[in-house]
């Protein structure tokens, strides 16, 4: 829907955010409801970073990112980053964060691994699971004290009898492990993967998603379904949420893909953030299907800090 730009004059000058004509919901509501956020939870890959590889790999920090973290801390908002990518584990992805100077603690870094191993604790407690991917996805699992099935014993003929097959960045996935996964799908496992995202925004080549690829092939030659645990899913949401200690309607979620974090936000009832600096641009935005469109676009994370302090700013008789 569009809307007509804010009325001039609610904010300093030289700082009003552009936003009224491209975004969904009007300047006035968008202000009401970033006042009330109590938690934000950033995409990495485009959004705070623009990288070599995921997880802010061999990257550099994005115009606005450092105060952008830096508003939301201060403000007493709990904060969170949240990739796709399972290539790394938490705490590699927040050293790499912070050696590129952004404020990020371990705990606030969540990968679909996280997402998949307290998921998969939930609903197979100790029962065997066949998960493959390196260390940022393993390492997850194994913390928790779950049951995961030895994958080079498998490969050498062992029985499985896994309840679920959990497919992260492996990129030694070759014809055996598609085998013993497929062989394990066909007998009853729940086939799922950390994210079938297609590419990650990068700086130059394309990224491609190495998860997605595995599993969807398993389902064509399984025939089975299989479930995404990573955004935008309703297992992702739930875990985002209980990081943040905030009910979703309380969150602002922020990213570059509307495929994953505008819908994902979407889903969870959530404020939706679309910025322009890595996969998908205002005009994605325009054309997108009613589920993935975002609340309000900003072009850097600048603009974002922008919004904040016209949020702060607001009249509290707007808020009612
Ligand atoms: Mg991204």
């Amino acid at each position: 829907m569009e809307i007509p730009r804010r009325a001039s004059g609610s904010r300093e000058r030289g700082i009003a955010p552009r936003a009224g004509r491209r975004s969904v919901m009007n300047t006035a509501e968008v202000q009401l409801r970033l006042a009330e956020v109590r938690g934000v939870m950033f995409d990495i890959d485009g959004c705070l970073v623009l990288s070599d590889g995921p997880s802010g790999h061999g990257g550099s920090v994005l115009p606005g990112a450092s105060e952008a973290i830096e508003l939301v801390r201060s403000s007493g908002r709990s904060l969170a980053a949240f990739t796709n990518g399972s290539m790394q584990t938490s705490a590699q992805i927040a050293a790499s964060l912070r050696s590129m100077g952004l404020d990020i603690h371990d705990s606030e870094v969540l990968t679909p691994a996280v997402v998949a191993a307290e998921t998969m604790q939930e609903l197979y407690a100790d029962l065997p699971l066949l998960v493959f991917g390196g260390s940022g996805v393993v390492d997850d699992f194994e913390r928790r004290g779950l049951n995961l099935i030895d994958i080079d014993r498998a490969l050498a003929g062992a029985p499985t009898n896994a309840a679920a097959v959990v497919i992260g960045w492996d990129t030694e996935f070759g014809k055996d492990k598609i085998q013993l996964a497929a062989e394990a799908v066909l007998a009853g496992a729940k086939l799922y993967c950390t994210s079938d995202a297609p590419s990650f925004a990068s700086k130059e080549r394309l990224n491609v998603g190495v998860s997605g690829f595995i599993t969807v092939g398993l389902s064509h030659v399984t025939g089975r379904p299989y479930r995404v645990l990573g955004k935008p899913s309703e297992e992702a949401i739930k875990v985002v949420s209980r990081r943040l200690q905030v009910h979703p309607s309380q969150m602002l979620i922020v990213g570059d893909d509307l495929t994953l974090e505008c819908q994902m936000a979407r889903r969870a009832g959530a404020l939706g953030c679309l910025v322009t600096t890595g996969t998908h641009s205002a005009a994605d935005a325009a054309a997108a299907p009613a589920e993935q469109r975002p609340d309000f676009i900003v072009d850097s994370m600048i603009e974002l800090v922008q919004w904040f302090a016209m949020a702060s700013a607001a009249p509290a008789a707007g808020r009612n």
